[in-house]
């Protein structure tokens, strides 16, 4: 049966969290444990599908279709656990299913409240699978002392109590301040934050102290004092110069020594660290760099395409460089020329998106990479943004463009090279879709396979020619243009199984343009690269010393 570890936070939001509790659970598989990690988020949207990238960053995909927090991103990659649909969910969720339990009559007539109704609908969530794993570790979202977290930290206490004594274990995030003037690193709202755990019944036994610097001892003892932990329990998570120094780093501070302690596991099996010194040593002793343009829209926030961003660096990590990845937004090449912002990048990128807007840049970004033979990887939205390049300019469609823009404005603009998917298979079942049904959780979701061409460019890549990709979208690139986009040399090097929907294209004459329409972000992990990203660096490799 699964140990459970409950990760809070205090003080301030944004104190990585997601990343402690992922750098946690690659130090107890280090350890030889198995693990699970799991979100629960307080928000009221169902899932985070609907949010837009600029409010809550980017949504993460599992392979069973789930639309995720973004947390779940670092869970895969620092553990190289596949999260599933049940390994995600929000009060939205929580209140939908009791909702809908009480609609069907399964309360038998009782008066539907918060405890029990609610506490247990999240107990039942935590425990799913919990005989699989050694370790079950759940984040709870948000901060302490918010009003809409109260269920989850009710359920979470009482689940402690459910369990026989000595399986759960509390672990609270908090901050450090220091006050400059003064040279002082403040313990006071921290302090506050356990009060107020305590106060709603839940006593934290490890407290993971962001700060600047090290915890001096003084610091250590009254932390250890007031918030009635142990001094080693103390564990201060100092700001890092990468995200993925963060398993040595807590190594180094005791967090995993301090967990195995608090659950009495003793001895404790030795920690097998080489994956992470490897990586640690490839982040740290790179032999140059490269610059990478990524042509998008939801620019202003880094996290709206946070696993791209994590896979480029991966994918310098197999090369050997660092990868510097500058932000471009597409809406200025909708009135300015594209070559003057996008000249001096090895590699140009363009990411998924929604909506029409940027959208005549993103082609402008791919027509560019197509003229000036720069390497380009286009995903989702920037593979079908490449096609539509390809239609106008060179397969002479002057009208070609996505469905997707006309629905938007209603009005009929566009040839639709790009259209509305209504009907696909998934496994053995076919799915069905109409143009406006509810945008939640409505698209060609998760993992699915493809066949790709023999001896084209992304089956050499992938050293392959099946594969499975995870799917976000709702409009696909039309089979029938096929012909006349091969006859110009944009080859269709990757199908559906049934051949009907196109996955990739790539363009013959050209030494690395590759458009997906899959993410294949979503599953490169700092210790197994995605070929795509490993070999896109490489070609932007290559570009760099050209030049
Ligand atoms: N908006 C496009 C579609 O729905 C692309 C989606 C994406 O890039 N994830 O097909």
């Amino acid at each position: 049966m699964a140990r459970f570890i409950f990760i809070t936070g205090g003080v301030v939001s944004s104190l990585g969290k997601g990343l402690a509790s992922a750098a946690l659970g690659a130090l107890l598989q280090a350890r030889g444990y198995s693990v699970r990690l799991r979100k629960l988020d307080p928000y009221l949207n169902v899932d985070p599908g609907t949010m837009s990238p600029f409010e809550h960053g980017e949504v993460f995909v599992t392979d069973d279709g789930a639309e995720t927090d973004l947390d779940l991103g670092h869970y895969e990659r620092f553990t190289g656990v596949a999260a599933r649909k049940t390994d995600s969910v929000s009060s939205g969720r929580i209140y939908s299913n009791v909702l809908e339990k009480e609609r069907r009559g399964d309360y038998l007539g009782k008066t539907i409240q918060v405890i029990p109704h609610v506490t247990n609908e999240i107990k039942d969530f935590i425990a799913i699978g919990e005989d699989e794993v050694d370790f079950m570790l759940c984040e709870i979202g948000g901060t302490v002392g918010d009003i809409e977290g109260l269920p989850f930290f009710e359920a979470i206490r009482q689940f402690s109590q459910d369990k026989p004594r000595g399986q759960c274990l509390f672990m609270h995030l908090t901050l450090l301040p220091f006050i400059k003037a003064s040279g002082e690193l403040k313990t006071k709202p921290t302090q506050h934050s356990v009060k107020e755990l305590r106060s709603i019944g839940l006593a934290p036994d490890i407290l993971v102290c962001r700060s600047e610097g090290p915890i001096p001892k003084k610091e250590r003892e009254k932390l250890a004092l007031f918030c009635n932990v142990r001094p080693d329990s103390v564990i201060a998570a100092q700001d890092l110069s990468t995200i993925y120094d963060a398993p040595l780093a807590y190594h180094r501070e005791g967090l995993d020594q301090a967990v195995l302690d608090a659950f009495q596991i003793s001895p404790a099996p030795k920690p097998d660290l080489t994956k992470w010194e490897d990586v640690s040593d490839r982040i740290h002793n790179a032999e140059g760099q490269i610059k990478v343009a990524i042509v998008g829209k939801y620019t202003q926030l880094e996290d709206a395409y946070k696993s791209i961003a994590e896979a480029l660096t991966h994918g310098g990590m197999a090369n050997r460089v660092k990868v510097k990845v500058e932000w471009v937004d597409a809406e200025i090449f909708d009135t300015e020329d594209a070559a003057p912002h996008l000249e001096g990048f090895h590699a140009i990128l363009v990411p998924g998106g929604f909506g029409e807007r940027g959208t005549e840049g993103k082609i402008k970004a791919a027509q560019y990479a197509r003229e000036h033979k720069v390497p380009y990887l286009g995903i989702c939205l920037g593979m079908q943004m490449a096609v539509i390049e390809a239609a106008r300019n060179a397969a002479g469609i002057s009208e070609a463009g996505s469905e997707e823009f006309d629905h938007e404005s209603g009005k009929r603009r566009f040839e639709p090279v790009v259209y509305h998917l209504k009907e696909w298979v998934q496994g053995n079942h076919k799915v069905e879709r109409k143009v406006g049904d509810d945008k939640g959780g409505t698209m060609r979701l998760g993992a699915y396979d493809a066949v790709l061409a023999e001896g084209s460019k992304v089956a050499e890549v992938y050293g392959g020619t099946s594969i499975e990709e995870r799917h976000r979208h709702r409009y696909e690139v039309d089979i029938k243009y096929r012909d006349k986009l091969e006859k110009v040399g944009l080859n269709f090097s990757g199908m559906s199984p049934d051949g009907r929907l196109p996955e990739i294209v790539e363009w013959s004459d050209h030494p690395w343009f590759i458009g997906v329409q899959y993410h294949p972000e979503l599953k490169s992990k700092p210790f197994a690269p995605h070929p795509l990203f490993r070999d896109f660096v490489r070609a932007a490799k290559e570009t760099s010393r050209l030049v």
